[in-house]
């Protein structure tokens, strides 16, 4: 177990550095035009591809390569500082990618991580399907169900998917669904959907309230088969499973498992919390040079305690939910989380962007609440921080089971 130390080593450093310049010469000159257009940005994924922050090699290093947990929310801050619908064009691939992660088998790891993103020359994306019209927090009531074609060895997957990120214009769909709906969560599995499978399509497109370029689409699978080998982790091991579940159904003293899609969202909190400070930050500092310009009453307004206080108050709780954040990274990789430091972060994280960047209006006031200024797209941006990969609500679920020494899922 490595030292949690929050002192950037040379390559973190180096890494924030590349990031932000990235950020803020290539993603924020675009971030207006494409939350009007409210359109994936192709050509500014495509731009990160060719420098090589969209790609295999830089999520692996990011996560596989570094012990300290930090370089990924280190990236992602100064990336989401640039824009968060860019952002997320640009990270939501790894979302798949932390899914196969979680649930694969190192052959399939190698085999389908590497698709999620593609090559420069022709970039591909993934998507991570789990919510859908009738399931979103309460994952354990998939209806999606994966029948085993046992004559086959194929899977047959029937199901409607909700708010998917690169839904239906991904090259790899990770879909998971109930291959036992009596065991509720823990009869589920991740499947891969390789590119151009029939019976998979996009369903309705969703118009957002922020975060607008990045796209968020239904995923309607109709009679989808798959070969055996798709079923991330490989038939022995949920058989095994689900032989596990089955007993604990019947003896409580017996432990049931994890269940599929909540290990990767426990992974995957700590980086939305660090999107969150991103967007938080981009606020913070530009309200903050707005108070100092800005003159009212014939000084500027940050001379009034009340607009100073604001930003104490904003530049205290970014700091706070950066510590959380990276502690939670950190434990991540270096032993286990205790009291759901994970979804502590994303909590304090997604209620801090989102009073951060309503705060930063009330400071530009009239120009802050048009579109002449981009604070109001932050605002806009930032609420979805609270929403998905599990609500407020649920963060304070989770928090709530683990204070009380209740089991985490
Ligand atoms: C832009 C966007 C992108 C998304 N991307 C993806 C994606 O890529 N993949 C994916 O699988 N999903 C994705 N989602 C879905 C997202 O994770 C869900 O919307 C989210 O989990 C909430 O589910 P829901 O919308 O069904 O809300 P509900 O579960 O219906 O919740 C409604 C309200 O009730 C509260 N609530 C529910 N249960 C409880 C409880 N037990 N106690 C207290 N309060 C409760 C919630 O906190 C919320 O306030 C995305 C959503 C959006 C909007």
């Amino acid at each position: 177990m490595g030292e949690f130390s929050l002192e950037l080593n040379e390559d973190q450093i180096q890494i924030k550095k590349w990031v932000h310049d990235f950020a803020e010469n290539v993603v924020r000159p675009a971030a207006e035009e494409w939350d009007e257009r409210e359109e994936f940005p192709w050509p500014i994924v495509e731009e990160a591809a060719q420098n090589g922050l969209y790609s295999f090699d830089f999520m692996a290093q990011a996560l596989m390569g570094d012990e300290s947990g930090l370089t990924l929310p280190i990236a992602l801050e100064e990336l989401f500082w640039g824009d968060a619908g860019i952002g997320l064009s640009i990270f939501g691939s790894g979302l798949a990618a932390a899914g196969i992660a979680g649930n694969g088998t190192p052959e399939q790891v190698m085999e389908w991580v590497p698709q999620c993103y593609g090559t420069p020359e022709k970039i591909q994306l993934g998507a991570f399907c789990v919510s859908e019209p009738d399931a979103g927090s309460d994952v354990s009531s998939l209806r999606t169900r994966a029948v085993y074609d046992e004559a086959k060895d194929e899977w047959v997957l029937n199901g409607t998917k909700a708010w998917i990120t690169n839904g239906g214009i991904a090259d790899v769909h990770v879909v998971v669904a109930a291959v036992d709906p009596e065991l509720k969560g823990r009869g589920q599995a991740s499947f891969i959907v390789p590119p151009n499978t029939p019976g998979l399509s996009q369903g309705q497109k969703y118009k957002k309230h922020g975060i607008r370029a990045s796209h968020t689409s239904e995923v309607v699978l109709e009679d989808v088969r798959l070969p055996g080998s798709c079923l991330l982790g490989g038939k022995e091991k949920l058989d095994e499973k689900l032989a596990k579940a089955r007993e604990a159904m019947n003896n409580p003293k017996v432990s049931s498992g994890k269940q599929p899609a909540m290990a990767t969202f426990e992974a995957t909190r700590p980086a939305v919390a660090a999107m969150a400070v991103g967007i938080a930050r981009a606020a913070y500092e530009y309200s903050l040079d707005y108070a100092q310009e800005r003159v009212a009453f014939g000084k500027p307004i940050i001379m009034n305690q009340a607009i100073a206080f604001m930003l104490a108050d904003m530049a205290t709780r970014i700091d706070a939910s950066r510590l959380l954040v990276h502690r939670a990274a950190w434990l991540s990789r270096n032993g286990t989380f205790q009291n759901a430091e994970g979804s502590m972060s994303k909590l304090h994280a997604g209620r801090t962007a989102v009073w951060v960047t309503e705060r930063a209006i009330q400071i530009l006031g009239g120009y802050g609440y048009t579109r002449e200024y981009p604070v109001e797209r932050w605002h806009r941006d930032a609420k979805i921080m609270d929403i998905f990969e599990g609500t407020e609500q649920i963060q304070q679920l989770v928090i709530g089971r683990a204070i009380s020494g209740q089991r985490i899922e």
